[in-house]
């Protein structure tokens, strides 16, 4: 039987919580001082959409985005894409756009989910609802509230992207 295998890459400025989503969905896990540096360059979840396997590959960084160093390896042949900001960081959510822009570049038009991570800390937000909306409109993508922590939505994520790429 056929496995499809798909590359996602997760990309968004430092700390909204990247390497966090991908421990929890592939490992399960929430850690709160989680190292930057996994020492490997993904990890994988397999997952059933309509019936067909599909392995999922989520590729981490280690760390360079902060530095605006993320390689052109790190995109090579990514098949899609989740665009995180934080709830708590108005800057992550500015971001946004630039990052849409970084990821078609390299990789050009791969299915793409907005992700506002950390909902949480409700009591911190630094983006109302409208706003993300408009972005998720603006760039043409479906927005997505998670909570890594609480595990909230972080599966509908993925399981979202595999059926978009398998429709294609
Ligand atoms: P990255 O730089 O984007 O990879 O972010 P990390 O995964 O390293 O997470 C940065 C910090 O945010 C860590 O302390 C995480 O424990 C924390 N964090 C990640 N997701 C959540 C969440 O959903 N809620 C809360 N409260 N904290 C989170
Ligand atoms: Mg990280």
């Amino acid at each position: 039987e056929l496995e499809v295998a798909l590359k996602v890459v997760i990309v968004g400025n430092g700390g909204v919580g990247k390497s966090s989503m991908i421990q929890r969905y592939c490992k399960g896990i929430f850690t709160k001082d989680y190292k930057k540096t996994i020492g490997v360059d993904f990890l994988e979840r397999q997952i059933e959409v309509d019936g067909e396997e599909v392995r999922l590959m989520l590729w981490d960084t280690a760390g360079q985005e902060e530095f605006d160093a993320i390689t052109k390896a790190y995109y090579r042949g990514a098949q899609a894409c989740v665009l995180a900001f934080s709830t708590t960081d108005r800057d992550s959510f500015e971001a946004a756009h630039s990052w849409k822009l970084k990821v078609e570049n390299e990789c050009g038009e791969i299915p793409t989910v907005i992700v506002q991570n950390k909902i949480d800390l409700v009591d911190q937000t630094v983006v109302n609802p409208e706003e993300a909306e408009l972005l998720a409109r603006a760039l043409g993508c479906r927005l997505l509230r998670t909570s890594v922590k609480e595990d909230i939505n972080v599966a509908s994520v993925f399981r979202h992207l595999a059926a978009r790429c398998l429709a294609e």
